[in-house]
């Protein structure tokens, strides 16, 4: 009776290597994670000149890396697409509403945060905070 007790019935305990492989997690593929998938421009696209004063206040506005340069129209929920300039020279869309919100700092294109990201990989969250104000602050000086 002894010999039946240590039979392994559970799939937790393989019988030999084969059998551990077979039954392990292994390893799957993780799908490479997309970066700057975000509609942009290297030379500014043509701007709707017709621009309430709501969103022209807006005009010239700064957070982070991006300015405000100019008006696309309107998006589909009804907030303005604003046309922004990063430091490093590339345009992109921003919407107003949540550009109001927005704090300032880490605001970048998806290029320069991409760049952000590699360049903090090692840090903490407080690290990289940290890190972030410390060069809004050199830059603002
Ligand atoms: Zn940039």
């Amino acid at each position: 009776m002894s010999s039946v007790k240590n039979y392994p019935t559970s799939l937790s305990v393989p019988l030999n290597r084969t059998a551990a492989r077979v039954i392990s997690k292994g390893t799957h593929y993780i799908p490479p994670k997309k970066n700057n998938t975000r509609e942009y421009w290297e030379t500014p696209p043509p701007l709707v000149t017709s621009v309430t004063e709501a969103v022209k206040s807006l005009f010239g506005t700064r957070k982070g890396s991006l300015t405000v340069i100019g008006y696309l129209g309107s998006s589909s929920s009804g907030s303005a697409r604003l046309l922004v300039r990063c430091d490093c020279g590339k345009y992109e869309v921003r919407l107003s509403n949540r550009w109001r919100k927005h704090s300032g700092i880490n605001n970048y294109c998806q290029f320069c945060e991409y760049t952000q990201k590699l360049k903090f990989a090692h840090l903490s969250d407080g690290e990289k905070r940290a890190e972030r104000e410390r060069t809004e602050k050199l830059k603002r000086d």
